[in-house]
C-alpha cells in the first residue's frame, strides 16, 4: 500500500532530476512514469516502454539508491511494471496517431549559420578531416560511407558536421539532409514508443533521409536497446547508398559499444580532428576577431595562442571576451590588457617555451649521456631510462600533441606514451633516485 514516506522521496527524487535535465528528457522519460505501489521496503513503477528503466539505472542509479529503498544487493529496490498496451490509451490524447504526421523529426537539429566550411581554419593536425568531410559532401553517398569524425571537445568536429549540411542542402537541393544529435535519437524513439508511431518513425528514418548527420555518438554507450535499433537503421540507410556522417569524441574501437556497430563504423572512413598547432590558433584567433571587427595585433594573438591550446572553444570565448571589454572600455588591445581580462582563461604561466632540444641536452647532462644516443635507437639500459625520462618532460612541459613531439624524437606517438607511463609508474612506486635526477634536470633546462 502507499506510504507516504517512499512517495514523498520518489517525489524528491523527480525534483531532483527536474533540476538536472532537459526539460524535453523530463517529458519523455520521467513525466509518463506512475507510482503503482509504494512502501518502505520500495516501490512499484509503472512504465510506458522497458527503455525508461534503462534510462533510469543508467542515468540515475546512484540518486535511485540515494532517495529509494535499497534491496539485499544494494540496488535500488524499484519493480517495474511495463503499461499494457490499453493502458496506455487511457494516458494518450484523443487520437493523436492518426494525426501527427511525422515528416520532420522534432528533435531535429538546427545547422548552425556560422559552421561552415569557409569558416573553417585549416592546419597540418585537420586538413585531412576537413578534406574528407568536403568529399562527403560534394559527392554523398558515393566516397566514404559513413564517413567518421573523431576527436576532443572543442575542436571541430560539429562545426564541420553542420559545414556538410549546408554545402548538401545549398548544391543538391533534393536531397534531405537531417542532422541529430545522439541523444535527441533517442528521445524521439521514446517519443515514438510512447505514441506508438514507431512504425512511422523507424520508415522516416530508413527512408525519407539521403545524408544523415549524427553528432556525439559517443551518448549510444551503455544504450543496448537503442544501440540496435540505431545499428538496424544505419544498415538500411548505406545499404540505400545514403550517406551517413558520424562525430564521436573517441575512435570507434574505444567505444563502449557492441562488436557489430563498431565494425560498422569502421566500414568507411576513420578521419581524426587533432589540436591546432601554434600558426592554426594564430589564424583562427585572427579569423574570429575579424568576424568581430575587432583588429587583434600580431603579438597579442600569439600570446593568446601560447596560452591557449587545446580547445578553439576557448580560444573563440577568449576573443569574445576581449571584444566586449574593448567595447565598453573603448581601449586598444595590448599583452597586458589580455593578460588582465583573460587570466583565468590562460593555461600557463607566461614563460619561455622549453624545446625537445633544450630537455635533451639537461637529460644528457644529469644523466652522463650524449645526445645523439638519446635520438638514436640504442636501447642499452643507460640510454633507454634517460631517453624516456626525456619523453616524459617533453610530455609534461611542452603543449603539443603527442604526434609531434614523437616527430621530434623521431619516434611514435604510442613510444611517447608508453614512456611516460613507465616514468610515471617508476614515479609513483617512489623511485627516490629517479625522482632527484628528474628534478635536478627540471632545473637543468634551458641552463
Ligand atoms: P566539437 O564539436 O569538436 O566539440 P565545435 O565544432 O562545437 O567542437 O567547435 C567549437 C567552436 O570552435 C565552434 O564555435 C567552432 O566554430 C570553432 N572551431 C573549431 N575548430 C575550428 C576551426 N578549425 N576553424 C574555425 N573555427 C573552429
Ligand atoms: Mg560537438
Amino acid at each position: 500500500m502507499l506510504t507516504c514516506d517512499t512517495c514523498e522521496t520518489w517525489t524528491q527524487f523527480l525534483q531532483f532530476v527536474k533540476s538536472r535535465c532537459s526539460a524535453t528528457a523530463f517529458g519523455n522519460w520521467l513525466a509518463p512514469i506512475n507510482v503503482l505501489e509504494s512502501t518502505s521496503e520500495g516501490i512499484k513503477l509503472e512504465i510506458p516502454n522497458i527503455f525508461v528503466k534503462e534510462y533510469l539505472l543508467s542515468n540515475y542509479k546512484q540518486d535511485l539508491c540515494a532517495f529509494l529503498p535499497v534491496n539485499a544487493d544494494g540496488e535500488p529496490a524499484i519493480e517495474f511494471i511495463v503499461t499494457q498496451s490499453k493502458k496506455t490509451v487511457i494516458h494518450t490524447a484523443p487520437a493523436p496517431i492518426e494525426t501527427v504526421e511525422l515528416t520532420t523529426s522534432s528533435y531535429e537539429v538546427k545547422l548552425n549559420q556560422n559552421y561552415r566550411f569557409d569558416n573553417f581554419i585549416e592546419g597540418p593536425t585537420n586538413q585531412f578531416v576537413k578534406s574528407a568531410a568536403f568529399g562527403v559532401a560534394a559527392r554523398p553517398g558515393q566516397s566514404y560511407n559513413p564517413l567518421f569524425i573523431h576527436g576532443g571537445v572543442g575542436l571541430g568536429k560539429t562545426h564541420l558536421l553542420h559545414s556538410i549540411g549546408h554545402y548538401v542542402r545549398e548544391n543538391f537541393k533534393k536531397l534531405r539532409v537531417q542532422c541529430i544529435t545522439t541523444e535527441a535519437f533517442i528521445n524521439d524513439l521514446v517519443d515514438s514508443l510512447r505514441n506508438k508511431s514507431i512504425d512511422r518513425m523507424k520508415k522516416y528514418y530508413r527512408s525519407d533521409i539521403d545524408v544523415l548527420l549524427v553528432d556525439d555518438i559517443q551518448f549510444l554507450q551503455n544504450r543496448l536497446n537503442f544501440e540496435e535499433e540505431f545499428c538496424n537503421m544505419f544498415e538500411a540507410l548505406i545499404n540505400q547508398g545514403k550517406q551517413i556522417v558520424i562525430t564521436s569524441d573517441k575512435p570507434p574501437s574505444q567505444l563502449k559499444l557492441s562488436e557489430r556497430m563498431i565494425a560498422r563504423m569502421e566500414w568507411g572512413l576513420v578521419a581524426h580532428v587533432g589540436v591546432p598547432e601554434l600558426e592554426t590558433r594564430v589564424a583562427i584567433i585572427q579569423h574570429k576577431a575579424q568576424q568581430k571587427g575587432l583588429i587583434i595585433p600580431n603579438n597579442v594573438a600569439f600570446f593568446i595562442a601560447e596560452h591557449i591550446y587545446n580547445n578553439v572553444r576557448q580560444l573563440e570565448g577568449a576573443v569574445n571576451r576581449l571584444s566586449a571589454h574593448c567595447r565598453l572600455l573603448n581601449t586598444q588591445i595590448t599583452e597586458e590588457l589580455v593578460e588582465k581580462t583573460l587570466r583565468e582563461m590562460l593555461q600557463q604561466t607566461p614563460r619561455q617555451r622549453i624545446s625537445v632540444e633544450q630537455i635533451l641536452k639537461s637529460v644528457a647532462a644529469v644523466f652522463q649521456v650524449r645526445v645523439s644516443d638519446l635520438r638514436g635507437s640504442v636501447r642499452t639500459k643507460e640510454v633507454a631510462l634517460p631517453r624516456q625520462v626525456a619523453m616524459y618532460l617533453a610530455g609534461k612541459l611542452i603543449n603539443e600533441s603527442l604526434q609531434m613531439l614523437g616527430d621530434s624524437f623521431n619516434r611514435t606517438h604510442s613510444t611517447i606514451l608508453h614512456a611516460i607511463k613507465n616514468i610515471e609508474k617508476k614515479m609513483a612506486e617512489g623511485d627516490e633516485i629517479l625522482k632527484k635526477q628528474i628534478h635536478m634536470v627540471e632545473r637543468n633546462i634551458g641552463n
